[in-house]
């Protein structure tokens, strides 16, 4: 499951570039989490937009 701490988030967009199908804004222009059912084919842009976060806002908690 993917989510954004968003007292850590800042509205850079670059996981929304990276991996539209996913992120998404809030109406207060930060991050959320619009699909939690990432395509097979995108697993390799989730990694990449966690790892580019500038603030490490996206965590990706291993549960499930
Ligand atoms: Fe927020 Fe990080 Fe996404 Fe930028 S890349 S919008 S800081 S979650």
């Amino acid at each position: 499951m993917l989510r954004i701490n968003k007292d850590n988030c800042i509205g850079c967009g670059a996981c929304q570039a990276t991996l539209p199908e996913v992120f998404g804004f809030d109406d207060d222009g930060l991050a959320e989490v619009i699909n939690q059912d990432v395509p097979a084919d995108k697993i390799d842009e989730v990694a990449e937009a966690i790892n580019d976060c500038p603030t490490a806002a996206i965590v990706q908690e291993k549960n499930d």
